[in-house]
């Protein structure tokens, strides 16, 4: 067997591809605590799919919830076997969809998806439909042609990732031995308009809120209370200083460094001529996983206690995210390796490893020793108004996975 045969067979499939797509996407999957009623009818119809187009072995994992009228959230595990069971490539993809939110700024139902300039529209589209739709494909391919992958095949179509996971990869990771050390764990969940980012690290998120309490006073009197927005500013220059106490530089990073900003402000006195008593600020740090975020806390406490003593004033400090980076996986592990064999020779570009600054859901595998990577060629459109997912990119995607398949 020859790979253009399968990517053949895979460019046949567009409209099969796109058909899937559409009735998907009209099975809404919102999760219930955004006011859905979760992924239990989607799931069912996946069921009923995957059953006839090839996969064996299929699982459903139940995570109960009560809030869902199904009472619990589906997590699925299809295998298509391959020619060696030693290891299991693994494609991750969730099911549920985040809610349309304002729908005049829609050009049409998000749950009755439409096609145009080649583009699919509709909410789910491309987070992760795109994917979970590639994914069947890429098997459905060796299926349909009557070949077997160097590997067995797994796909983890899972519940919950777009409100954390718990009832979703969490609770799968929690009660299934389906994951091995050896394991490929790909989750194309995240990615760029080129196809060439692999993400396999990500910085630790801690963001912030500092109340600075002084005393209020008559503008024309500043002496008689204590400027409670001037004692934060002071704070907010002296934080500035976390830039050159955490300097480490890492290039598998965009940008390489930590970062420390200030962000979002309180309003605090309606009128100019009344010196301030209280001030909120917040602050949005992205520190790289070489430092602990402790170490960050520390430098902090630092600060405002010189600012309180400077000022007089009481400075608190409370986490509105803490969010501690997953050990990143190696830019050499296999997967990343595999990833930047299939995208060369798909898409003809060099793939790259590198770190965002932001989590994805494949730090819950990394978090507990597996090697996954994120990767995927997507616009980006995730949870906008006019979601869309580029049919080509799809087709296209499935053709990543099946060159994957193929690798010995
Ligand atoms: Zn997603």
């Amino acid at each position: 067997m020859s790979f253009p045969q399968i990517a053949q067979r895979l460019d046949k499939f567009r409209n099969e591809m796109i058909d899937l797509q559409v009735r998907l996407a009209s099975i809404p999957a919102v999760s219930p605590s955004s006011g859905g009623e979760g992924e239990a009818r989607k799931a069912e119809f996946l069921l009923g799919y995957l059953k006839d187009n090839g996969f064996q072995d299929i699982e459903v994992i139940k995570a109960p919830d009560l809030d869902a009228p199904a009472g619990f959230r589906p997590n699925i595990l299809a295998y298509f076997r391959g020619r060696s069971a030693s290891k299991t490539i693994w494609i991750m993809s969730h099911m549920d969809v985040v809610p349309p939110g304002e729908l005049s700024l829609w050009k049409g139902d998000p749950f009755k998806p439409w096609i145009e300039s080649g583009k699919i529209f509709g909410r789910g589209v491309e987070d992760n439909q795109q994917d979970l739709v590639a994914s069947i494909f890429a098997v459905k391919a060796f299926w349909d042609l009557g070949l077997k992958p160097a590997f067995d095949i797994g796909l983890a179509i899972v519940a919950d990732e777009e409100t954390g996971s718990d009832k979703g990869i969490a609770y799968v990771l929690q009660k299934s031995k389906a994951f091995r050390k050896g394991d490929l764990i790909l989750v194309p969940d995240a990615g760029n308009e080129d196809g060439t980012l692999i993400e396999v690290a990500e910085k630790s998120i801690l963001w912030l809120k500092f109340k600075t309490l002084g005393k209020q006073s008559h503008g024309s009197m500043p002496e008689r209370g204590i400027n409670a927005f001037k004692a934060a500013s002071h704070l907010i220059v002296e934080l500035n200083k976390l830039y050159a106490a955490f300097p480490q530089n890492d290039p598998l990073f965009d940008p390489p460094i930590s970062t420390f900003e200030p962000t979002k402000k309180e309003a605090n006195v309606p009128n100019i001529n009344t010196i301030p008593g209280e001030d909120v600020f917040y602050l949005d740090c992205r520190i790289l996983p070489h430092y602990k975020v402790e170490e960050v806390d520390s430098k902090i406490k630092e600060a405002m206690a010189g600012v309180e003593k400077k000022f007089g004033v009481t400075i608190t400090v409370e986490d509105m995210q803490r969010a501690p980076a997953a050990p990143p996986t190696s830019p050499t592990a296999a997967v990343v390796k595999a990833l930047e064999k299939a995208v060369k020779a798909v898409y003809g570009k060099e793939g790259r490893a590198m770190g965002i600054g932001g989590g994805t859901v494949a730090a819950l595998f990394r978090r507990m020793g597996y090697e996954a990577a994120c990767w995927s060629k997507l616009d980006e459109t995730a949870h906008q108004p006019n979601e869309y997912c580029i049919i080509d990119n799809m087709v296209g995607d499935a053709k990543v996975f099946a060159h994957i398949m193929m690798q010995d």
